[in-house]
C-alpha cells in the first residue's frame, strides 16, 4: 500500500473537520486537527491569565506542548477559538507548531496507511509535498448557520448577525495575517462544500483521493458502509 499524505484547508466552519476525520477512517489515516495546537496554546495562555500580546509566554507554551494538551473539551469553545486565532498571528509561534505538524506527519503509524493534517496553512506551508490536498471552503453566511445549529444543539444561545461578524472577522485575520495566510494552494481541489451535505461531501473528496492514490479506492468501501 502507498505511503498516504493528505492536506486539507479551509476557513472556519466550511467541514474540514468533519471532512478529515471521515477520510481518516476511510483510509486509515493518523490525523492530527491542527487548530487543536494553536487552540492548546491559547487555552494555556488563557488559564495562565497571560497577557495576550506576550510572545515570549506563548513562545514558551507552544514549545512545551504535549499530544495530551490536544484532548481537553475546553479546547473547543468559541472564546479559546478567538484567543488562537489572535496567536496564530506571531511568526514564532508558527515556527515551533510547524516543527510539531512536520514531526506528526513523518511518524510511521503502524496500523495506518498514512496521514491526514487538516487546519489553515497544510497544503502550502506543512506540507507542500502532499500529493493530495483538498481545500474546503463554503459561503460565511452559510457557515454562519451550521455554527449556530451547533450553539445551539450544545444549548448555547447564539445570534446570527453576532455570528456571521465573528466568523468575518476570522477569515479577515486568517487571510491577511503576514505568515502563512490561508490560501489556495494551485494544486488543491477545491470543495464547495455550501449546498452540499456531509455524505456528498465525503463522496467528492473520495473521487478525488482516489484519483490520487487509484490503489486506494475509498469510495468503493464507502457504498459498503
Ligand atoms: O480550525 P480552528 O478553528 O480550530 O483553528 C483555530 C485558529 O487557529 C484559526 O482561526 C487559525 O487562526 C489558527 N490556525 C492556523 N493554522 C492552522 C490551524 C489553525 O493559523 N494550521
Amino acid at each position: 500500500m502507498p505511503f498516504m499524505m493528505i492536506a486539507i484547508d479551509g476557513p472556519a466552519g466550511a467541514g474540514k473537520g468533519t471532512l478529515a476525520r471521515q477520510l481518516a477512517h476511510i483510509y486509515h489515516l493518523a490525523h492530527l486537527d491542527t487548530g487543536l495546537l494553536y487552540r492548546a496554546v491559547a487555552l494555556k495562555m488563557s488559564e495562565g491569565k497571560e497577557d495576550l500580546s506576550d510572545k515570549d509566554a506563548a513562545l514558551k507554551i507552544a514549545s512545551g506542548l504535549k499530544p495530551a494538551d490536544l484532548k481537553s473539551p475546553l479546547l473547543r469553545d468559541e472564546e479559546v477559538g478567538n484567543i488562537a486565532s489572535q496567536i496564530s498571528t506571531i511568526p514564532e509561534v508558527r515556527e515551533v507548531l510547524l516543527i510539531f505538524q512536520r514531526d506528526f506527519a513523518k511518524t510511521i503509524f503502524p496500523s495506518k496507511q498514512g496521514v491526514i493534517l487538516d487546519g489553515r496553512d497544510i497544503g502550502l506551508v506543512v506540507l507542500p509535498e502532499a500529493p493530495c490536498k483538498i481545500y474546503v471552503t463554503a459561503s460565511p453566511e452559510i457557515r454562519a448557520m451550521r455554527r449556530l445549529k451547533e450553539l445551539h444543539e450544545k444549548g448555547i444561545s447564539g445570534i446570527y448577525e453576532a455570528v456571521l461578524e465573528d466568523i468575518k472577522v476570522r477569515d479577515a485575520r486568517d487571510e491577511t495575517r503576514k505568515i502563512s495566510p490561508l490560501r489556495v494552494a494551485d494544486d488543491a481541489f477545491i470543495l464547495d462544500t455550501s449546498e452540499l451535505g456531509i455524505d456528498e461531501m465525503v463522496e467528492k473528496a473520495c473521487l478525488f483521493v482516489d484519483s490520487k492514490y487509484p490503489k486506494t479506492s475509498g469510495l468503493t468501501s464507502l457504498s459498503k458502509e
